[in-house]
């Protein structure tokens, strides 16, 4: 810092910190005992801290800062909406950077999902798409169909509806949620898939699964399905093949509307502006989007809802208007964001990128198998994870945040979660950023493994 000047230092901003900000998932018995990273600049894949240590940014932020840091042109863009048109009230008037957005959206997304309802980010997004379903059943008469279809696992947001979804048990304590709304089916994910069963008996199970809650809970009850289409913060699960198509027509048969959370896995993420459509082969009822939307430079999200939902929603003589919405829905300058952000993808070939360099992510992902200490090694696109061999054990327990320790010490950040650490690096990565990446995991991980087998 400038000497002489009033910046506070860096200790000060820490000490601040701790003392007033409270940060989401905290652990409360520690509640100022956290010396967050003070985190100061940013340039491409990396970030540096505030004494000028430099990171891969292996999380990519929290799985949305694709196209990287440091974007002029996104600064600009920014720039030019503040003076051009900081806001105007989404409920009364349109604006050019959020009616050419909705129309970018509209054509990205499959079939027809036409339509954009603007959010200040995921979690919104998912209640709005929960809470559509819920105005749609109550407009064509069928109020008791409500009832929503989630997964252990999931996660979908931190509003009390995205969170009653949400299916992360670990993330439940203490506070409410709306159980009464909820289902929640057993855990997709192959890997702790019973000795003996193939993956193929596995999905056969897993869609049993739906059809078995279907029965039981009545499809009159039933208004949604909520699935990612690979569980991200549950542990980046791919979930077998087949399983998305057979459950979106178990839902079509039964009038249950699909959401397809595709806060992480859209924009990219996966080679494709949605992954639903081009890996999973559906067309949902409903897209939620966010993070890459605007690759983390400012808050946004999207529920994009079919034209089908869209029409037995104005379906009645009895008006009614859609009363969901926030001050910052499609706020002009986030939706100035998005553009620069998509127009850098299409200029720069980042989903073509991404598809290029995904092979290689996935085979030194996959490499890391060959330490002990690592029991699943998957993902798809630039999205992985490796899990610890048994969840059972205390120190399988700690091996996500020893991982993250060795490699923060190495200069990568990784996500750490419980027996797991994930990875989302920005899809601009090069080739040799992706071996340095790996080089710094191997080296770490190796020091993990002799750490566990002396202890
Ligand atoms: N859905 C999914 C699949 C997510 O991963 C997240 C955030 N990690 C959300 C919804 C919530 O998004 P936000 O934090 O922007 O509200």
């Amino acid at each position: 810092k400038v000497a002489g000047s009033n910046t506070p230092s860096n200790e000060t901003l820490i000490e601040w910190d701790r003392m007033h900000q409270i940060h989401p998932w905290h652990a409360m018995d520690a509640w100022r005992g956290y010396d967050n990273m003070l985190v100061d600049t940013a340039e491409g894949i990396y970030m540096y801290d505030s004494t000028g240590k430099r990171f891969i940014d292996g999380p990519g932020g929290m799985w949305c800062t694709q196209i990287g840091y440091g974007r002029k042109d996104m600064a600009e863009a920014i720039y030019d909406q503040v003076m051009k048109l900081p806001y105007t009230s989404p409920f009364t008037s349109a604006t050019e950077p959020s009616a050419i957005l909705a129309k970018k959206i509209a054509d990205m997304a499959p079939g027809d999902l036409n339509n954009v309802f603007f959010t200040t980010g995921g979690s919104t997004a998912v209640d709005t798409a929960l809470r559509t379903m819920q105005y749609c059943n109550n407009r064509r008469g069928l109020p008791e169909k409500k009832m929503i279809i989630a997964r252990e696992k999931g996660y979908h947001g931190s509003t009390y509806l995205a969170h009653s979804v949400t299916g992360k048990e670990r993330d439940k304590s203490h506070f409410d949620f709306e159980t009464r709304l909820v289902h929640f089916l057993p855990d997709v994910n192959p890997y702790r898939r019973a000795e003996g069963q193939s993956v193929e008996e596995f999905c056969d199970e897993k869609v049993a699964d739906l059809e078995k809650a279907i029965a039981e809970i009545g499809a009159d009850k039933i208004g949604a399905f909520i699935a990612e289409p690979i569980l991200s913060s549950g542990g980046v699960i791919v979930p077998a093949p087949g399983y998305h198509k057979r459950t979106l027509e178990i839902c079509r048969a039964n009038d249950i509307f699909y959401i397809s959370d595709e806060v992480v896995t859209g924009f990219g993420r996966l080679g494709y502006w949605f992954a639903s459509e081009e890996l999973f082969d559906i067309q949902p009822d409903f897209i939620t989007s966010a993070k890459g939307l605007t690759s983390g430079y400012l808050p946004l999200g999207a529920c994009i809802v079919s034209d089908r939902v869209m029409e037995m929603m104005s379906d009645s003589d009895e008006p009614s208007s859609f009363t969901n919405g926030y001050t910052y829905s499609a706020h002009p300058v986030s939706c100035a964001a998005a553009l620069k952000n998509i127009e850098i993808f299409e200029n720069e070939g980042v989903l073509e990128h991404v598809r290029a360099v995904t092979p290689h992510f996935q085979k030194r992902l996959r490499d890391l198998m060959k330490f002990k200490i690592v029991g699943d090694a998957r993902g798809m696109g630039l999205l992985g994870c490796i899990e610890g061999k048994a969840e059972d054990l205390e120190a399988e327990k700690k091996l996500g945040s020893q991982i993250d320790e060795a490699c923060e010490a190495r200069g990568l950040l990784v996500r750490p979660l419980i027996n797991m650490a994930v990875f989302s690096p920005p899809l601009i990565i090069t080739i040799e950023q992706i071996d340095e990446m790996f080089d710094i995991l191997e080296d770490a991980l190796q020091e993990v493994q002799d750490n566990l087998n002396a202890a």
